[in-house]
Parts: C-alpha cells; structure tokens; sequence
C-alpha cells in the first residue's frame, strides 16, 4: 500500500528520524546494556517537543493524529523502544485524562509536563495483571479527594514520571465497577518507589514498583463500564479504561 504524506508529516517525520540518528542511536547499545532509563536520557526530547506531540494545541501541544503519531513513533521504535514506550505511555496517561477527567485536570496533567516532563498510568500489582479488577489499591473518600493505600508493578514511567494516574477500589465489593482513577502528583508525599526491574528485553524503559499511601488525590472517572464489565485480559481489557478503546477503535 502506497501512503501518502503531507508537507506537514513528512517535515515532522524527516526531523524525527533524524533526531532519533544523532541523538538516540549513540547511546542506544551501552543504555540496552546497562538497562538505563533516566530523566536526563530524555532532555533532547524534550527540547524537539516529542513529549507534546499527542497533546492537543489547547494544551500546548502539537496536536498530531493517531496515524501520523504511529508513523513517527515506529520509526523511533525502530532504533530505540524502550525510548519510544517512554514518550508513548506519557500520551497513554493524558488521554484518560482528557477523555475522561475535566479540562483541569487536563491542564494540570498538560502543564506538569510542558517544560520537559513524563507520565505513567499504574493498574498492575504484583496479584494483578491480565485481571486488572483484582487491584487491592482503595481509594477512601477525604473530603473532595481521596486516600489512596497500596503497591502497583511494572509501571513504565514510575520511577521517572511526573505525574500519575493510578487505579484504586472505591468500592471493593463492587469488583470492576467499584475502580476508579486518580491524578497524583510525583512530588505529592506518601508516593515512594521500589526497584526498576531487570527486563530482558525493552531496557532502555523505566519500569518501576511503586507504594502509594497518598492522600490529597482527585478522582479521574469510573473505569469500567457497566455494559461491559467480564473484563478480557489485556490489552483489550475493558478495565484499562477508555483511552485504549479510543485508540483502537478510532
Ligand atoms: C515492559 C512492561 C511494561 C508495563 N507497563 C505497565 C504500565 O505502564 N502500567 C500498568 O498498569 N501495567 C504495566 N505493565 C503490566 C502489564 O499490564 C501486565 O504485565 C499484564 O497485564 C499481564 O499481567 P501479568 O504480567 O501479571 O501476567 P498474568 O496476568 O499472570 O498472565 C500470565 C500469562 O497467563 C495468561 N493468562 C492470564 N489470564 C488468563 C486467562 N484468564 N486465560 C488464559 N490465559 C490467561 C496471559 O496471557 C499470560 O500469558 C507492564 C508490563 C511490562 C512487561
């Protein structure tokens, strides 16, 4: 299939490409090695803007489309996935947020990261992966925000992001229609990492335990909706929440 591309997706392809060649290639074998992925890794990054390209021009960020937002980031995978993964899980985070949080959370998450900075989405712990309503992270109502209690795994991101998005039981004996999410600041106290796991493959990607007894945390939405509530296992679980029904489904 031929694809067609316009003056503005080949600009931005053409500078991805070459940014990915002068700045990530050099490094890229020794950071596989030493499973390496630090803040600094990403300054470059940051500068070009890749970190904004999903977010939407309200929000200071580029506003691109899924399609064009596969390209570049294919050819960035290309050279370096765990590099790729960073930037992709940040725009994975915000698009919870933005479909499902209010327009300041948005900004909040839009401006935590504008000047350089790095999401994550936490649902896993350690008895909780491909069944993601089985979390045992609560969130207890705390005047207008809440508390958060428990231990979430292999976050990419964790130990590196600025802002999270972790689900947590409102109601445990609801199962997946008692889960919801929340916006927490790195910097808030309480929130405290464990270890970057050894991973034998995506190295060069940030993938952290972290421990969670935050308190102060806003409630995102609900994540599973009632219609469809047998979770399947992931990716295509309906507990992830809908920013992946969204990206696949157009
Ligand atoms: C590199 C990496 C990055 C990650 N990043 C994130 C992140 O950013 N945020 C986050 O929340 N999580 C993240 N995760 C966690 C990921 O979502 C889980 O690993 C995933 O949900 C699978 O869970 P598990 O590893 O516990 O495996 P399990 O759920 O224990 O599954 C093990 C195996 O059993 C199979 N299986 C499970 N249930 C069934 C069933 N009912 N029927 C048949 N087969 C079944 C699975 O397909 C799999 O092959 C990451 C994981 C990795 C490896």
């Amino acid at each position: 299939m031929t694809t067609t591309l316009t003056d503005e997706q080949q600009l931005l392809l053409d500078s991805v490409k070459e940014f990915v060649w002068s700045e990530v290639a050099p490094h890229v074998a020794q950071r596989d090695r030493d499973s390496q992925c630090e803040r600094s890794d990403f300054a470059p990054a940051f500068e070009l803007g890749l970190h904004l390209l999903e977010l939407p021009e309200e929000y200071g960020g580029a506003g691109i489309d899924y399609r064009t937002g596969a390209m570049l980031f294919e050819d960035l995978g290309k050279v370096d996935a765990g590099y790729a993964i960073t930037l992709v899980s940040t725009f994975v985070a915000f698009r919870n947020v933005l479909i499902a949080g209010t327009p300041e959370q948005a900004r909040l998450f839009a401006d935590t990261i504008a000047d350089g900075g790095l999401g994550c989405f936490a649902i896993s712990e350690p008895g909780a992966g491909s069944d993601a309503a089985a979390i045992r992270t609560t969130a207890v109502r705390d005047g207008d925000d809440y508390v958060l209690n428990g231990q979430k795994c292999w976050i990419t991101n964790g130990g590196i992001a600025d802002i999270y998005l972790i689900s947590a039981k409102t109601d445990p004996s609801a199962g997946a229609h008692g889960i919801s999410t929340f916006l927490v600041e790195a910097d808030r106290e309480g929130l405290s990492h464990g270890r970057h796991e050894d991973k034998m493959g995506l190295r060069t990607s940030n993938t952290w335990t972290s421990r969670s007894t935050t308190s102060g945390c806003p409630r995102i939405t609900s994540w599973a909706p009632r219609a469809r509530a047998s979770a399947s296992p992931y990716p295509g679980s309906t507990s992830h929440g809908p920013s992946w029904r969204r990206s696949r489904w157009g």
